[in-house]
């Protein structure tokens, strides 16, 4: 074959090449047509059956060279890349994404902003009594901490563990809260007590093992007070965002996003913290992201480059658990932190204090 032959062949690709991808992208916009007529119909974007219709079709015609093995593979191709389309799309749509909304959403709890500058929650596990909460209030405001946590309503592995104070531990957070200047955050575990908590509660907490309990996320939804909601224990960051999704679409804009750790195989640590979530959600979405270091690690001694970890990959903040005497917490024991432990974890991390946290 001659050079000229040669360039005349490949000047006859270049220009099919081009045709190709004309017709591959005026394909991909009747694909995205069809995409927003699904979507309108509440339809499944993926349709197997169309899928086989088609490459049916297309083997029938096929004339070769090309095997229909490798026909059906090309085209599968093809219509995944168009399905890819149609999600990113989707994706694009979602009220929690940062494509939708560009800026951070700032979550405002009384006068501490969320998702400014990093801010820190602390308190005991479990809401044991009014002077175990009395206790670590004093530190953390000591500490210039302005939002307190406390489980009242816990989600306990055995039904045959401490299951809680339920409203009477709400209550006590309340009247310490109001006693030192806190806000509250407290979990909610049943829809049914959502209108209840927004009384006692500054943001509802909504825990990992409920992360999609969908009653739980609309009835959090139809509130206006901040909810805090953690990722599952096996969730991906999609279906966190979804979660979130859930909550925002039914009207309620206020939600922090928690990343507490995932399950893995390793056995050192409770759960593995996923820092790459941070940076990621941070990315994705424009809803303020916290790490919880006690449930992600289960152990205390690593609190301090953990928090410095989660903080240097772009973490709103921390949550962590303080307990007067973690040895008799009735939760969690191995993970929270004295009140020693706790002031030495603010002082390695001198978050900086803003107007709302000087005492
Ligand atoms: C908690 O923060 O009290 C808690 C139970 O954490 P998680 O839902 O992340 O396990
Ligand atoms: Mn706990």
């Amino acid at each position: 074959m001659s050079n000229q032959e040669l360039e005349e062949l490949r000047s006859k690709l270049d220009e099919i090449n081009l045709k190709l991808l004309e017709l591959l992208n005026e394909r991909a916009e009747i694909a995205q047509l069809i995409g927003h007529l699904k979507t309108k119909q509440g339809m499944v974007k993926f349709d197997p059956v169309r899928e086989r219709e088609m490459l049916n079709e297309l083997v029938k015609h096929n004339r070769g060279p090309f095997d229909d093995n490798t026909v059906r593979h090309l085209f599968k191709q093809i219509f995944k890349a168009s399905l890819e389309l149609q999600e990113e799309n989707k994706n694009k749509q979602l009220l929690v994404s940062r494509k939708r909304h560009p800026e951070d959403t700032i979550v405002m709890v009384g006068d501490t902003p969320v998702g400014k500058e990093p801010i820190m929650i602390a308190g005991p596990c479990s809401v044991e009594s009014e002077e175990q909460v009395n206790t670590v209030a004093k530190v953390l405001v000591d500490q210039g901490v302005k939002l307190i946590r406390g489980g009242a309503f816990k989600p306990r592995t055995s039904p045959y563990d401490f299951q809680g104070l339920g409203i009477e531990g709400l209550k006590i957070l309340r009247r310490v809260a109001d006693r030192y200047g806190l806000k509250v955050v407290s979990e909610i575990v049943n829809p049914a007590d959502i209108e209840m908590a927004t009384e006692y509660v500054d943001v509802i907490q909504i825990g990992a093992r409920n992360m999609q309990n969908f009653e739980l996320l609309k009835a959090a939804g139809q509130v206006k007070t901040p909810v805090l909601l953690k990722r599952g224990l096996a969730a991906t960051i999609e279906e966190l965002l979804f979660a979130a999704e859930y909550i925002v679409s039914r009207g309620n804009s206020q939600v922090i996003l928690v990343e507490r750790g995932i399950r893995t195989y390793e056995k050192w640590t409770r759960n593995t913290l996923d820092i790459l979530a941070v940076p990621i959600l941070k990315q994705e979405s424009h809803l303020p992201v916290l790490v919880d270091i006690s449930h992600s690690a289960g152990r205390k001694d690593i609190a301090i480059p953990i928090a410095k970890a989660a903080l240097a990959a772009g973490a709103d903040g921390i949550m962590v658990e303080v307990h007067p005497d973690p040895s008799v917490a009735l939760s969690d024991a191995n993970q929270q932190l004295n009140l020693e432990e706790f002031t030495n974890l603010m002082s390695a991390l001198q978050l900086p204090v803003t107007s709302s946290t000087v005492k």
